[in-house]
C-alpha cells in the first residue's frame, strides 16, 4: 500500500513528468514547425526574388533569430538567399557579410555541397562589382573547382560564365569568347532557362564590346526569351535594357527611347538603383544624340539618373556620370560647369585604385573636351597646352594592349568565326522572333519591378561608342607624319611588313624603293630649317601623287622615304623609281634661290629575303651606290 505521503510524491512525480513531456513535445513541435516553415518559405523566396526584392527579404529576415533551430544545409540556404537579394539590390558590401557568414557555417559540412559553389560565385560577384577583379577571379575559380568535383553541369557553366565576364571586363576578349561559348554549349544541353538567359546575356555583352551589333542583339533577344520562360521578369527587363543600349549603338535612338520608356513605366521605388541609373543615362544619351537633339531633355534625364547615383557602390558609375554631365553641359554651352565636372572626374581618377581602360578612355575624352572649352573661352594658350596633353594621353592609349586586343580579336572573328556564328544565330533568331513578340506582349500586361541582374556591368553605355570613335581617330593620328602628311615610319613599316608576308606566302614579287634627298643639309643651310621643312613636304607630296593605291609610301624620318611596291618586279620598280626621280628633278620650286632638288633612289626586289629588314638593307646598299656614283640616280 502506498502511504498518503508516497501518494503525494507519486502524484508530484507524475505531474512533473507530464509537464516535462509537454515541454519536450512543445519544443519538438516548435522545432518541427520552424523546419517545415523554412523549407516552404525558401521556396517562396526563390520565386519572389525574381520579381520583388523587398518582399522576399521581409519573408527571410524572421529566420535570423531562429538560425540555431536550422540544420547546416538550411543555414547555408538562408545565407545564400540573403546574399542573392542584397546583390540584386546592389548592396555588395552587405552581401559580402552574409556570404562570409554562410562560408563559416559551411565548415560544419561533412561532404562537399553545391551550395558552397553557389555562395563562392556570389562572393566573387560582389568583389567583381566592387571592382576587385583578382579577388573575384579567385572566388570564381574556387567555386568552379567544387562544381567540377561534383560534376554539376549547371554550376560548371555558371562558373565559366563568371570567368568569361571577368575576361571581357579586363580586356581579354579572346579568352572571354572561348569561356562563354563553352558555357553556351553546356547550357543548351540543360533545361535551365536561367542559365541559358545568363549565358546569352554575357555573349551579347562581349559581342557588343567587339562592335558586332547584330550578333549582340540576337543574343540579347534570346536572353529575354529565356528569362521570361524562367519567370524571371526582372532579369528579362535587364535584357530589354541591353537591347535599348544596342539600339543606341546602332543610332536607332527613337527605338531606344521606346524600350527605355517601357522599363521606366514598369519600374517602381523598389527597383534596383544601378539599373535605374543605367536606364536614365541611356535616356539622356538618346535624347542628346537623336537627329533633333534635345540637350535640355538630356539634362533632365541626367538629373533623374543622379538621384540613383547616391545609392550606388560602383565607382565606375560615379565617374561615368561626370563624363555624361560634362558632355551634356557642353552641348548646353555651360562651359564653367563643364570644367567643374571634369575637375571632379580628375579627382576621382586620382583616388581610383583600378584605372581601367574605359576610365583612361573617358579621361582622355574629357581632356579633349576641356581643350574645346578653353578654345570656346578664347583661352588659346591653355587650349594649346591641354591639346598637347590629349595627344600624350591618346598615344599612351594606343600603346595599350587592351586596345589592340579588341582589334585583333575582331579580325580573327571576321576571318574564322563570323560566318559560322552568323548562320547559327540566324536560324536561332528566326526561331525566337515569334516567341519574343509573344513574350513582349505578356510583359506589357504585367506590372513588375526592374532588376539589373548584377551579372552585368553596363556602366559603359555610350562610352563604348566614344571608345570606338576615339580609337579610330587615334589610329589616323598616329599613322600620319605630321610634317609631310604621308604615312609615318611606324605605319609604313607595319603596312610593308604585312605586304611582305603576303608576297612571301603567295610567292609574288615585291620591291622596295629607298629615297633620300640629295645634299639636303645644304638646302637647310641656305634657306633655313623651316623652308627645308616645306621642301620635304613638297617632295613627299610629289612622290605620293605618283603612287598606285596598292603602293605603300611613307617617310622613314629625316629626308628619307620608303616605298613598298607589291606585285612589282625589279625592272618595274626601277622604272617607277626613275619616273619619280625625274619628276622631282624637273619640279620648279617657289623658294627664292632654290633651283632644283634631286633625290637618289635605291631599289631591291624580294628574292629569298628572310624578312622585310633584309630586303630594306639591300635597297639601302643600292641607295649608297646611287649616292656614290654622283647622286640624282636610281640604282637597282
Ligand atoms: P646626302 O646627299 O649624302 O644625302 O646629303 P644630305 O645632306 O642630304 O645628308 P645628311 O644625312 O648628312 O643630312 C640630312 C639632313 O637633313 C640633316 C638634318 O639636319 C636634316 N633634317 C632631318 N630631318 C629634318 C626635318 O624634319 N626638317 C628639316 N628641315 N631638316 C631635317
Ligand atoms: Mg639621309
Ligand atoms: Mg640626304
Amino acid at each position: 500500500m502506498l502511504s498518503f505521503n508516497d501518494k503525494k510524491v507519486l502524484s508530484v512525480k507524475i505531474l512533473m513528468s507530464l509537464i516535462l513531456m509537454c515541454i519536450s513535445i512543445l519544443t519538438f513541435a516548435q522545432q518541427d514547425l520552424t523546419v517545415s516553415q523554412f523549407n516552404a518559405i525558401t521556396e517562396q523566396v526563390e520565386e519572389l526574388k525574381k520579381t520583388d526584392l523587398s518582399l522576399s527579404l521581409k519573408k527571410l529576415t524572421p529566420f535570423e533569430s531562429q538560425l540555431d533551430n536550422l540544420n547546416t544545409e538550411q543555414k547555408l540556404i538562408y545565407f545564400k538567399l540573403l546574399s542573392e537579394i542584397y546583390i540584386e539590390q546592389n548592396k555588395y558590401t552587405t552581401a559580402l557579410k552574409s556570404v562570409n557568414e554562410g562560408l563559416k557555417v559551411a565548415k560544419d559540412l561533412t561532404s562537399p555541397s553545391i551550395l558552397i559553389s553557389e555562395i563562392l560565385y556570389l562572393k566573387g560577384f560582389a568583389y567583381e562589382s566592387l571592382e576587385d577583379m583578382p579577388q573575384a577571379t579567385k572566388e570564381y575559380k574556387k567555386g568552379l573547382d567544387i562544381a567540377d568535383s561534383l560534376h554539376n553541369k549547371v554550376q560548371i557553366a555558371a562558373g565559366l560564365i563568371n570567368l568569361g565576364a571577368i575576361a571581357y571586363l579586363t580586356g581579354d576578349y579572346e579568352r572571354s569568347l572561348v569561356l562563354l561559348h563553352d558555357a553556351f554549349n553546356i547550357a543548351i544541353q540543360t533545361d535551365d532557362e536561367e542559365l541559358k538567359g545568363t549565358v546569352n546575356t554575357e555573349l551579347g555583352i562581349v559581342y557588343s564590346h567587339l562592335v558586332e551589333d547584330e550578333q549582340s542583339m540576337a543574343y540579347y533577344q534570346q536572353s529575354y526569351v529565356h528569362f521570361k520562360k524562367a519567370g524571371m521578369l526582372l532579369a528579362a527587363h535587364n535584357s530589354l535594357n541591353n537591347i535599348a543600349i544596342n539600339h543606341i549603338y546602332n543610332q536607332n535612338y527613337q527605338q531606344a527611347i521606346e524600350v527605355f520608356n517601357t522599363i521606366i513605366t514598369e519600374s517602381n521605388k523598389d527597383s534596383p538603383s544601378d539599373g535605374m541609373y543605367t536606364v536614365y543615362t541611356g535616356m539622356s544619351w538618346a535624347h542628346l544624340s537623336k537627329e533633333d537633339s534635345n540637350p535640355e531633355a538630356a539634362y533632365e534625364y541626367l538629373l533623374m539618373a543622379k538621384q540613383y547615383l547616391q545609392f550606388t557602390e560602383k565607382q565606375n558609375y560615379k565617374m561615368q556620370y561626370l563624363v555624361d554631365e560634362a558632355n551634356v553641359l557642353y552641348q548646353l554651352e555651360r562651359y564653367d560647369e563643364v570644367l567643374e565636372s571634369i575637375d571632379k572626374f580628375e579627382q576621382l581618377m586620382l583616388e581610383s585604385k583600378d584605372i581601367s581602360l574605359v576610365k583612361r578612355q573617358n579621361y582622355t575624352y574629357l581632356i579633349e573636351v576641356k581643350a574645346s572649352v578653353f578654345n570656346k573661352k578664347k583661352l588659346f594658350q591653355k587650349a594649346y597646352e591641354t591639346q598637347t596633353r590629349v595627344i600624350e594621353l591618346t598615344n599612351k592609349l594606343y600603346e595599350n594592349e587592351d586596345n589592340r586586343s579588341i582589334a585583333e580579336v575582331r579580325l580573327r572573328l571576321e576571318a574564322e568565326q563570323a560566318d559560322k556564328t552568323n548562320k547559327r544565330l540566324h536560324s536561332q533568331q528566326e526561331l525566337y522572333e515569334g516567341n519574343l513578340l509573344q513574350a513582349k506582349k505578356e510583359s506589357e500586361q504585367q506590372r513588375f519591378f526592374l532588376i539589373i541582374s548584377a551579372l552585368i556591368a553596363l556602366a559603359f553605355a555610350w562610352v563604348l561608342i566614344k571608345l570606338i570613335q576615339s580609337q579610330h581617330k587615334l589610329k589616323v593620328a598616329s599613322s600620319i607624319d605630321s610634317l609631310t602628311g604621308v604615312k609615318n615610319r611606324r605605319s609604313v613599316m607595319k603596312k610593308s611588313q604585312q605586304a611582305f608576308k603576303v608576297a612571301q606566302a603567295k610567292a609574288t614579287s615585291l620591291s622596295i624603293l629607298m629615297i633620300d634627298v640629295d645634299h639636303f643639309k645644304k638646302i637647310n643651310d641656305s634657306l633655313g630649317h623651316s623652308s627645308g621643312d616645306k621642301v620635304l613636304a613638297q617632295v613627299a607630296k610629289l612622290g605620293e601623287s605618283m603612287m598606285r593605291k596598292s603602293d605603300i609610301y611613307g617617310r622613314l624620318g629625316g629626308e628619307e622615304f620608303l616605298v613598298c611596291l607589291p606585285k612589282s618586279n625589279l625592272s618595274a620598280a626601277c622604272e617607277i623609281g626613275e619616273r619619280l626621280r625625274a619628276n622631282i628633278a624637273k619640279h620648279s620650286w617657289q623658294f627664292g634661290g632654290l633651283d632644283t632638288v634631286t633625290v637618289s633612289i635605291g631599289v631591291a626586289s624580294l628574292d629569298g629575303d628572310i624578312d622585310l629588314l633584309t630586303l630594306i638593307k639591300r635597297a639601302d646598299e643600292q641607295l649608297y651606290h646611287a649616292k656614290a656614283s654622283g647622286r640624282n640616280k636610281v640604282c637597282g
